[in-house]
Order: C-alpha cells, then structure tokens, then sequence
C-alpha cells in the first residue's frame, strides 16, 4: 500500500489545501516524503456532513454486522504487515519488537469489541412490564442503549496504533454505532494514513455509508477546533497533553450544544512502597521500577512518576538499588522534537526546585532527541509545601518522597490530584497500611495495583484506563477496556411503544438472544 499525503474523506483520497506537512524520523531528523497537505474547516464540515448521512443507517446495522466490520478491520491491519510497523518505526523511534505488540494489541482490541457486540450486555436492554392494574397503573416500559451520534477522535502520539486511528476510541465509537472522524496525529502521519485505508476499504467490503469513517490531517488548532465545534460531532476521543485535552474540553462546552470530552491528559502514577516490603525485596522492587520507568522511553501515560517510602535503613538499600539501576539505563529517541525538548525542560524545571535533589541518572544522551533518565528525591514535608513538584514530565522521570511516617504518607495520598494508576507495593506486616491507602487511592485512581507496576494495561472486560481530573477530564469513563463503549452511548426508554415499532433488542421474545433485565430478572431468553 502506497501513502499518498491524501486526507480520507468518507470513500474518496483528498488533498488539502492549508499546510504542507512531514512526518520526520525523530533518531535522524530525515524528513520523511510524502508530504501531507492539511485540511481546515471545509474538510471537517466534509467529513462531518457525511458523517451525518451515515449515522442513521450505520446505527441501525446488526451487532453482528458492525463485529464482522471490526474483524476486517483487525485483519486489514495485521495484513499490511511490514509495511506499517517499518513506517511507524520510521515516525516514531519506537522498537520494532514492541510495535509489533502494539499492532497485536490493536487487533485485539477491535476484536473484544466485536465479541462485546456479540455479547449484547452493551445494550443494557431491560423491561418493566405493564402493570394496569396497579393504582396508577404502570406503563410498558423498555430502556435500551444507543449511539450518541458521530465520534471525533484524536489519535496519541505515543501509541501510533493502539491509541491513534484504529485505537480503542475509534474501535469503541464503531462498536458502539458512532460514525468517526479522526484527527491524525502530527507525529505519525503516514502510520495514520496506512491504517486510515485499511478502515475505509473496510467500510466499502462491508457495504456501509461512506460517512461511517474519515481521516483529517492539519496541524495547530484549526483543524481540530472545527471538528469539535461541528454540530454533528456528539462526543470527542483524546490522548495527549493536559492543555490539549482542557482547549477541546473547552470548545466543546462553547458550543450553543455542548458535548462530552473524554480527554486522557496528564498523570503521574504513585507508587508507595510499604516497609514490609521494602525490607523484603526492596533491591528487586528497585529493579523492576527503574525497568518500568525507561519502558517506551517513560512515554507512557503509566509511567511511574512518584515514589512514596517511609525513612528505614531497608529504603536505603531501594534508593542505592534504584540509582544503580538506573545508571546502567541508555539515553534513547522519544517520539517527537517537541516532546523531547518538553521533557528536557521539565527535568530542568524540577532540578530548579529548592530541596529537591537529583539522586539518579540515566547515561548521557548520544543523539538528537534523547532523553536522559532521571530520578528525584525529597521530603514530604517539602513535597507537601510545593505543587511543582507534582507536575507531570512526560518521560524517564521520576520523584522519590521520603515520608517520617505513615500518616505523613497517607497526607501526601490525600493531596494528590486524580491519577491514571495507584501502586501499592505491600507484604503480609504491611496489611494495616494497605487497608488505610486503599481507602485514599480508589477516591484518587482509576486503577490500584498491588504488587506489580503500572506500565502495561492489559485490554479486557475489567479494565479502567480512567481516573479523577487531571488523569481524564471524565472520572466516570475509561478509554482502555470494554467499558469504552459506554462513552459513545445513551440510554432511550420506550413507553408503550407498539411491539411492531420496538427495536429488535427490546422485542419480546428476545430475538437477539441478548442478556436483559426483565422484571429484575437477568436472563438471555
Ligand atoms: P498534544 O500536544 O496534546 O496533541 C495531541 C493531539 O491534539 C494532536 O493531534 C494535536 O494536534 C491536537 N491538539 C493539541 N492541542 C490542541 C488544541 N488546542 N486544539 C486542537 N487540537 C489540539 O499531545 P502530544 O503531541 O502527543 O504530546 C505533547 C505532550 O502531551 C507530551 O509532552 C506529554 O506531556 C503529553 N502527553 C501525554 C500523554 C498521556 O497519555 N498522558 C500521551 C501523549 C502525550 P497536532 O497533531 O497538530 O499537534
């Protein structure tokens, strides 16, 4: 397949008119041909337009059809085969080894939804029978879920696949019956035009409207706000930074209709390491945080960020294992220019901090666009006195808390602002403790992990890639999981509609065979 700098507006391949863009390799600075032509506010109200046409059908399409959708999808991506992960290695530096996880990740995905779709619980369908004899009597009342109109979604750029074009907003927004328009991330242009085709040819093999899918290119604003101003446009998709995320939230809440945001921004990822622990396998728990902490160059939104630890002999010999591990770590490519030259600058902004020392360090970087691990140590005292320090620098970056106590550590966690994910690295003496930062955690995070390290979030049924404000600009949703799919829904309840008008999932009898709750009773037939 040939990349063309061609945006996909519904089935055709068009060229822009604004900006000329490149993609570059950000381990050379090689530009990368072809070049792209950015779109503007015509292109948005083209793809929002068709969009528009195609809700009504697309929405209306079988479970079944729309799982079918999904798989070719999955397949079309998987037979691109070296084509995509040369070229997303080319954009974005990252190892081809876990680009090829990523791609299986992203297959996988849009699988689960198609088995979500299958399952039918999505739908949420519950009846109420009629109760006429009852004083007042109780009307026919059936409540089932449905798509909340076309889908605006922003890929990221540190997952060039599993959270750009065919990532789990989009997989989630088409399971769900959302037609979607992407905006393709600056980064990885020629990856989203790549995959960008494998959906629209989809979307033809599959006989759908043309509007079910489009993929935008633009860089700055433009583009983007003309997107999510659209009066088609019904809820939005993002990852990235938090000022990115709070601009579309803002836009959003501007228009004379305002509509959701489901914006994953900034988190810092606490991991406490309780004494028990510590002084079990504080040197191994050293290793595996520091190996956590390079993973992907730190640019996952998982990352670890923050160590918490009470003073002990035992957190000695974590920080002495951690700073050695940490200096046997390479400098190594992050995705972007701006990105590298954003974490070099909050390295800086954190070794400005007035007692906040530089405790570790990666080697030194050895070319363009590298980033040099880090580590931090301070008191919670001063953590406490001092909100700079809990800013997120996204990349190999980290800041040890040293707390008096325990209560000075559960201070520290009832401070925080919302995260992605709360570790607690806890033995049997530590139960106590544990129980008491639980407490505080759930109210802080979408996710609590025990024992293990927050990079890696596996993509199933139970997931919560979610969290309080700044993590998401929605505590309610997550983006990773099959939950996703609640975002782009909305519950509609039928009184006393005629049998021959309800939708089939609602129909008595249940023809779908879906799980529904009648009279209180979960049953499937
Ligand atoms: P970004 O700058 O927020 O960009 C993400 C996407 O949103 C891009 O498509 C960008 O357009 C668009 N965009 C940004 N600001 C916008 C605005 N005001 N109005 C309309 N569209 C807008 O994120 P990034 O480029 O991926 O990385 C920059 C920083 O974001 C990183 O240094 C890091 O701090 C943070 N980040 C966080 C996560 C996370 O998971 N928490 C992930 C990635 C990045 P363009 O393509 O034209 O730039």
């Amino acid at each position: 397949m040939t990349i063309t700098g061609e945006m996909l507006i519904g089935a055709s391949a068009v060229r822009g008119t604004t900006k000329i863009l490149h993609a570059t390799n950000p381990a050379t600075g090689e530009v990368l041909a072809p070049e792209f032509h950015g779109g503007g506010a015509a292109e948005a109200e083209r793809a929002c337009a068709l969009a528009e046409a195609a809700f009504d059908t697309y929405r209306n399409t079988s479970p079944e059809t729309r799982a079918r959708f999904l798989e070719s999808i999955a397949s079309g991506l998987e037979a691109l085969g070296d084509t995509l992960i040369e070229r997303a290695h080319a954009e974005s530096a990252l190892p081809v080894a876990r680009l090829q996880g990523e791609r299986a990740r992203t297959a996988g995905q849009l699988r689960l939804f198609a088995s979500v779709l299958r399952d039918g619980r999505w739908q949420s369908a519950t009846l109420d029978s009629a109760l006429p004899e009852r004083t007042p009597p109780r009307p026919d009342l059936r409540l089932q879920k449905i798509a909340v109109g076309p889908v605006a979604v922003f890929g990221a750029s540190n997952f060039p696949l599993a959270f750009s074009v065919a990532g789990g907003d989009t997989a989630s927004a088409l399971a769900a019956g959302c037609p979607v328009v992407v905006k393709a991330h600056s980064a990885h242009l020629g990856t989203s035009e790549l995959v960008g085709r494998v959906i629209q040819k989809a979307v033809a093999d599959a006989g759908l409207p043309e509007g079910v899918f489009s993929l935008l290119v633009g860089a700055g604003v433009a583009v983007g706000t003309a997107l999510v101003a659209h009066p088609s446009i019904q809820a939005v998709g993002f990852t990235g930074s938090r000022s990115g995320g709070l601009a579309l939230v803002q836009t959003a809440n501007s228009r004379p209709q305002p509509i959701p945001v489901y914006a994953e921004m900034s988190s810092i990822n606490p991991v406490f390491l309780l004494p028990a622990a510590l002084a079990a396998r504080g040197a191994q728990i050293a290793r595996n945080l520091v190996d956590s902490l390079v993973m992907g160059v730190g640019q996952f939104c998982t990352n670890p960020g923050l160590l918490l630890a009470v003073e002990s002999p035992a957190l000695d010999v974590f920080r002495q294992g951690a700073i050695a591990a940490l200096a046997e770590k390479a400098a190594a490519t992050m995705l972007t220019p701006g990105i590298s030259q954003a974490y070099d600058n909050g390295v800086a902004q954190l070794s400005d901090i007035e007692g906040l020392r530089r405790i570790g360090s990666g080697q030194t970087a050895s070319g363009p666009n590298q980033a040099r691990p880090a580590l931090f140590e301070t008191t919670a005292e001063r953590f406490l006195a001092d909100h700079r320090m809990e800013a997120e620098v996204f990349g190999p970056s980290s800041v040890l808390v040293v707390c008096r106590d325990h209560e000075e550590m559960l201070a520290v966690a009832r401070r925080l602002e919302g995260q992605l994910t709360a570790t607690v690295q806890a033995d049997a003496g530590d139960r106590a403790e544990a129980g008491s930062l639980l407490t505080v955690l759930e109210r802080k995070a979408g996710r609590v992990l025990f024992n293990g390290y927050p990079t890696g979030v596996e993509v199933s049924y139970a997931m919560v890639h979610g969290g309080p404000f700044p993590a998401t600009s929605d505590t309610r949703a997550t983006s990773v999981g099959a939950s996703a799919i609640e975002r782009f829904l909305r519950p509609v309840c039928y009184q006393n509609v005629p049998a021959e008008l309800l939708p089939p999932a609602l129909q008595d009898g249940n023809p779908l065979k879906v799980w529904r709750l009648t009279d209180g009773q979960l049953a499937r037939d």
